[in-house]
């Protein structure tokens, strides 16, 4: 079981629709190598059915199915006020103009065949979005962690209360993140996706230079941290 693949995807459920069994398959193992929860239905009322009991976290649905077609369980969900990102997957690009053109609420596609690669990238991208814009929702203005305090408002860290950090703009998103993850343990490739974004082409070491400068700037004795703690083997776990 690959661990930090576990804990980057948090256990978001996903819903695969789609008749083709071979497909199906391939797409459960695989979303839950990546640790996702995954239900599947392979007719569309069964799948509309599981998408209301279920309430999913992503939708990855299939537009030719029996029973329902993909279109309907998007426009019927949509209709029921559902906001539930939808992947849609099509066989040609000419039939997701006409999705995309109805404007049935499907937030994404991919043509079949498609790699599994381009598709859990799509995955990843969409439950991102809504990641965002859910923090964004419920984000606090002030993060307390022991003696760290940062103030999101005024993009500010303080340590024991009125100790101004100064920070760059790339240490204070660390910061942050490490400070909202507090006690857990966050692998390298976890941190280098939320903080520099999973477009960002580089490699780990990336965060390690950053972990040492933040330790240079809120450890007493960066050299034997107390708060930055080294994960052997995984990456780092913050401790207030
Ligand atoms: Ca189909």
């Amino acid at each position: 079981m690959n661990l930090q693949r576990k804990m980057s995807a948090m256990n978001e459920k996903i819903l695969v629709i789609e008749d083709e069994e071979t497909l199906v398959k391939t797409l459960r193992y695989n979303l839950d190598r990546e640790g996702y929860q995954v239900y599947t239905a392979t007719d569309g009322m069964s799948g509309l059915e599981l998408a209301r009991s279920e309430k999913p976290d992503l939708l990855i649905l299939d537009l030719l199915l029996p029973e329902l077609d993909g279109l309907s369980v998007c426009r019927i969900l949509r209709q029921e006020g559902s906001n539930v990102p939808i992947l849609m997957l099509t066989c040609r690009d000419e039939e997701m103009d006409k999705v995309l053109g109805l404007e049935l609420g499907a937030d994404d596609y991919v043509t079949k065949p498609f790699s599994l690669r381009e598709l859990l990238a799509r995955v990843k991208a969409l439950l991102r979005r809504v990641e965002m814009l859910r923090q964004e929702e419920r984000k606090p203005e002030v993060i307390s962690v022991g003696e760290l305090t940062i103030d999101l408002r005024r993009h500010m860290a303080f340590w024991k209360k009125d100790e101004e950090l100064e920070l760059s703009p790339k240490e204070f998103v660390l910061l942050t993140f490490l400070a909202r993850n507090r006690g857990m343990v966050l692998s390298r490739e976890l941190i280098l996706e939320r903080v520099w974004g999973y477009d960002y082409v580089g490699d780990t070491r990336t965060v390690d230079v950053h972990i040492r400068w933040l330790r240079e700037k809120i450890e007493e004795d960066p050299g034997n941290p107390r708060h930055i703690l080294t994960v052997r083997g995984i990456g780092y776990r913050f401790e207030g």
